[in-house]
């Protein structure tokens, strides 16, 4: 299925004449929340189909936006234009912000054109959207752009029908519109104009860090090649390891610097224009300290004229990371750049045209031969998931998410808005944020909700959130809402059995779980299948200390023996005498040690205990490394496991695999034996439950090689697959899961 809006006339007659060409079925179909086009037929097809949507589209149409989604064949028999749907509000529909059009690029580099260099150019084919709407409908006065009077050349542009600008509500030009200002860290103002735009160019070469206004808000840019720049923009920001975006001056220097599939290509290149990650080269000239110990490198291309004209400016890639300290939310206005951002940045380039909204850049990865977003922001939020209701037509739902890398989402009849990207809530200013996005999308959509979804877990602030407010609460638990989330985006409505792997989720029994097989209808689960359990010496600290995770399993296994039969072993190491102790008399009288059956903190152990990491300097790192490690190593090679009813037991595996440990078998061989392990446990328990449908979802189905084989591994089995597309695996999904979960939610039969 394709979504999007299209601007233009004769697309319908295009897309039927493209479709019956190349022999696939469906329909295509114009409403008032954009245009919808199912079709069907050989995968070869259908991406040809969408390379050729884009290429041979009809001049004056433009796809604003497009999203594709892979779903199971219905059978149609032919291809038709169907009559148009005009139910639906059309207010409720807004654009997300839209990357340059190569229009409005060749006008910028035209030294003859008046909008020559300028950097806010844009038409009704590109520009910003979700990022300056104050209120619907989208009208100039209910954006941002309000106090920009159009000049007569404009306004004569916005008010003819055959011009590209006709009615692009952000229309300006250097006469008009915003400009640019460079200041210095106290607000002075040390240039204006183009160059403001030279000097902070020139700045930037110095190895300067420059804090600069795009879209959705500030990003923090230095040489990504001067290495001295990139680790003293790591320490002001409090970032030790995680790895930096980048930006790019052109998609020739890319290829240069790492593999592009043309899928990649058409991702990097598109009007969301994302953070594509990508596996590097070797030897390429990028500072270390960009990504640390990691084979892929997170790069986008300049999406605004203000991006084009700098790393044109440039012709180097740079470091472009949100403009925050830590895990705050992204810093969107000038004055609160200046305080918040001051002990960051050297210099400020700013601009006069207010951000409506914090929106940061979206991250993609292909996994199984298409898009998997990672992390849903610019270019695709607020676009609407329709799902399939039945009886929910007046119903509002809202739904908080749960903690880390959190999402809202807001349904309205049968089209649920999920939020931009908001962050993990562990401080007020991104908790402020999460209460602003809520609010601003009640107000949006003009809508109150009569019923709040939430996770179970008592202790985060967004189930606190939910319970303090005045509509009917249902809680969802977690790995029932990734499963939700992923069912609701494949337009699945029978039973499935749920893989929903992840770090951390209040269990309905209290304890943490993370590595559950669920057998799930949209109305209820039953828990099929886990994996055993361990504890976790100090609780919440295992996050960010692999080795504990370490430690819990190994206690598991060996009791009060470990410190004699794994005193050798990489985590035990690791730890002082008096820390082991401290730990190990937690374990022994069951304090502070909650149980969990996490997978997230299975590969932390298992990345402990090959000796890659023990100390973890971001959310994931253990497990992203183990994965990493594999390298281009291939092999079938599994460990023993047992299945038990329903437990899944590791002992088996983890017995051998400290054997390899101890036999100098090389990290990416054993790393290799473990993935394909928890794969096989996947295919054994889907046979013993039986469901023709497996979802995989959770935070863990980020890991490329781990779906990717488990995909393989399912359908050579038998089973049918279905795994993210549009929606986030990690917890960036969970919004829209409670959401379903709450649709069906009726008072009288209780959560
Ligand atoms: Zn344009
Ligand atoms: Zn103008
Ligand atoms: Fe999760």
């Amino acid at each position: 299925m394709l979504y999007g809006a299209v601007q233009g006339v004769g697309f319908r007659p295009f897309v039927y004449r493209l479709a019956t060409e190349l022999k696939l079925t469906g329909w295509v179909l114009n409403s008032a929340q954009g245009v919808f086009i199912e079709v069907e037929g050989a995968k070869e097809q259908l991406e040809e189909f969408l390379r050729r949507l884009e290429r041979d589209k009809p001049p004056r149409a433009f796809l604003q936006s497009l999203e594709a989604s892979w779903l199971d064949p219905v059978g149609y028999p032919a291809f038709e234009i169907r009559h148009s749907e005009e139910s639906g509000q059309k207010t409720a529909f807004i654009l997300p912000d839209i990357a340059t059009c190569p229009e409005c690029l060749r006008e910028i580099f035209d030294p003859t054109d008046r909008r020559y260099r300028y950097p806010f150019t844009n038409c009704t084919h590109c520009g910003p959207r979700f990022s300056i709407i104050e209120a619907l409908p989208y009208d100039r006065p209910n954006t941002t752009m309000k106090k920009f009077p159009m000049c007569s050349d404009c306004q004569a542009e916005y008010q003819d029908p055959t011009h590209r600008r006709f009615h692009a509500q952000p229309n300006a030009c250097p006469t008009c519109g915003p400009h640019l200002e460079l200041w210095d860290s106290k607000g002075n103002v040390l240039a204006q104009h183009d160059n403001a735009l030279r000097q902070t160019a020139e700045a930037i070469r110095t190895g300067q860090i420059v804090a600069v206004k795009g879209l959705g808000g500030f990003h923090l840019i230095c040489d990504a090649r001067n290495d001295d720049a990139v680790q003293e923009l790591r320490r002001r920001k409090h970032r030790e390891e995680k790895p930096f975006a980048l930006l790019y001056p052109s998609l020739e220097l890319v290829r240069a610097h790492c593999e592009v599939s043309a899928l990649e290509e058409r991702l990097l290149t598109s009007p969301e224009a994302p953070i594509v990650l990508l596996r590097r080269r070797k030897s390429v000239q990028i500072a270390s300290s960009v990504a640390p110990h990691n084979p892929y490198l997170g790069i986008m291309l300049p999406y605004t004229p203000l991006h084009h004209l700098l790393m044109k400016e440039l012709g180097f890639p740079v470091v472009a990371t949100s403009g925050n300290l830590s895990d705050e939310p992204i810093c969107t206005d000038e004055h609160e750049a200046l305080e918040r951002l001051n002990k960051i940045a050297d210099l400020f380039l700013v601009h006069n045209r207010p951000i409506a909204r914090h929106v940061d850049d979206s991250i993609v990865r292909i996994v199984g031969g298409r898009e998997l977003v990672m992390r849903r922001a610019r270019g695709f939020a607020p676009l609407p998931i329709r799902i399939k209701t039945e009886d929910s037509q007046s119903k509002t739902v809202l739904a908080v998410g749960a903690h880390l890398k959190n999402t809202i989402a807001l349904a309205v009849g049968s089209n649920v808005f999920l939020s931009q990207h908001i962050g993990d809530l562990e401080t007020a200013e991104a908790f402020g944020a999460f209460q602003r996005v809520i609010q601003d999308f009640e107000r949006l959509y003009d809508a109150q909700p009569s019923v709040i979804a939430h996770d179970l877990h008592p202790d985060y602030l967004s189930t606190q959130y939910a319970q303090g407010r005045k509509p009917r609460t249902v809680g969802v638990q977690h790995h029932y809402a990734h499963v939700l989330a992923c069912m609701a985006e494949n337009e699945l409505d029978s039973s499935v059995l749920g893989v929903s792997w992840d770090g951390t989720g209040y269990g309905l029994d209290g304890t943490i779980w993370g590595g559950e097989f669920l057998r799930a209808t949209r109305e209820s689960f039953t828990r099929v299948a886990h994996l055993r359990t361990f504890r976790l010496p100090g609780g919440e600290r295992a996050i960010q200390e692999p080795r504990r995770s370490a430690l819990g399993v190994l206690y598991e296994l060996f009791g009060d023996a470990l410190t004699d039969e794994c005193a050798d072993l990489a985590p035990i190491q690791s730890f002082s005498q008096n820390e082991l102790k401290l730990l190990l008399a937690m374990l022994q009288k069951n304090l502070n040690s909650p149980v969990t059956s996490s997978a997230g903190r299975l590969f932390d152990a298992v990345a402990s205990l090959v000796g890659l990491r023990q100390i973890g300097r971001f959310e994931g790192q253990a497990a992203m490394e183990l994965e990493f490690a594999l390298g281009s190593i291939e092999t079938d090679e599994t460990y023993e496991f047992d299945l038990l009813q329903e437990l899944l037991d590791w002992e088996a595996m983890l017995r051998s695999l400290i054997g390899d440990v101890r036999a100098g078998v090389a990290v990416g061989k054993i790393a290799a034996k473990f993935h394909n392990t928890l794969v096989e446990m996947i295919v054994a328990v889907a046979r013993r439950v039986g469901e023709e449908r497996v979802v995989l979802t959770g935070g863990c189905f980020q890991n490329k090689y781990l779906t990717e084989r488990a995909i393989a591994r399912l359908r050579e089995a038998g089973f049918r697959v279905y795994w993210h597309q549009r929606v986030p695996p990690n917890d960036g999904g969970i919004a829209l899961g409670q959401i379903v979960k709450a649709l069906i939610f009726r008072p009288s039969s209780g959560g």
